[in-house]
């Protein structure tokens, strides 16, 4: 991947970008030495949505202190969590498990990335080079191994196995990507009990149908053989079956779990994707991405 940009590059992206299939005249022929045209381009470059959000978690001291703030609160829960018999961090529809949960193995359920993992530099690199997510810039990051871990989790994750509490790494990275995955999470100091703890997408669960991305086959997986104290992510759909992508439907979902925030699920902040996103525009990613940003610019909430 690129390290930096150079303005023929980012010319191309504006193109990408807008979708437009003729060259600005104050564009055409433009060369490093440019001065007019390399402004052009960085103002058109700097208009990308994510730059404040990736920024954000990248540079500011705040985004830090409240993945610190947050994971340190986990585990001064943590105890009363392994304490209560009955303590679930499962929604009672996901549990199959009939035996009483005393008798089962304690773990949390960890989403891997911006839970665990931070991949910021390859958001970075999106907005850098004008590009969208896609599968193979994404495996291609996921290999490099060097997604470095969200502030606090390792003191976290020093506690729960310290306590006897095996981790669960509960992840729509897709299996073929297991390998590089463990090593990354190795590598940072996250414990790894074995292969079985990586439950990425794919994972075949016996009488249980998975439905895309949704997680829920897995969760009922982790169901079976541990007592789940604590569920962490970055996405709602990480801790609950969301049927329908909408942002009421997701407003829902907040109310009837308003209680477990905080005490067994714990929410990371992540404004840089999301499916809070294309709640936003009715999930059209076919559409164009100005149109998207224009239905999101609608969105907008500009009542006093
Ligand atoms: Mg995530």
């Amino acid at each position: 991947m690129r390290a930096s940009v150079s303005a023929a590059l980012l010319l191309a992206a504006v193109l990408f970008v807008s979708g437009c299939a003729s060259m600005p005249s104050t564009l055409s022929g433009a060369g490093a030495s440019d001065a007019p045209a390399r402004t052009a381009v960085a103002a058109a470059a700097a208009a990308d949505d994510n730059l404040n959000a990736v920024l954000w978690v990248q540079r500011s001291a705040e985004y830090q202190a409240n993945t610190i703030s947050l994971f340190r609160a986990a585990i001064d829960q943590l105890d009363e969590a392994l304490a209560t018999p009955d303590w679930d961090a499962l929604v009672p529809a996901e549990r199959t498990q009939t035996a009483p949960l005393a008798g089962l193995a304690p773990a949390v359920i960890m989403d891997i990335d911006e839970t665990v993992l931070d991949n910021s530099p390859y958001q970075a690199r999106l907005v850098a080079n004008g590009e969208e997510y896609d599968e193979v810039t994404w495996a291609a990051w996921v290999e490099e191994r060097k997604a470095r871990p969200v502030p606090g989790v390792l003191e976290f994750a020093r506690a729960a196995q310290a306590s006897g509490v095996t981790i669960l790494y509960l992840s729509n990275r897709a299996q073929h990507l297991q390998e590089a995955t463990l090593a990354n999470l190795h590598a940072v100091g996250m414990p790894v009990k074995d292969e079985s703890v990586f439950l990425g997408l794919g994972t075949h669960v016996e009488g249980c149908e998975q439905h895309g991305s949704e997680k829920l086959c897995r969760r009922r997986l982790a169901g079976r053989d541990y007592r789940v104290l604590m569920q962490f992510g970055d996405q709602l759909g990480d801790f609950v079956e969301v049927i329908a992508n909408s942002t009421q439907a997701r407003a829902a979902l907040l109310d009837a779990h308003r209680d477990w925030f905080g005490e067994r699920w714990w929410m990371l902040a992540n404004p840089t994707y999301g499916s809070w996103e294309p709640a936003l525009f009715n999930n059209a990613w076919s559409e164009p991405r100005p149109a998207r940003r224009e239905t999101k610019r609608e969105a907008l909430d500009i009542a006093p």
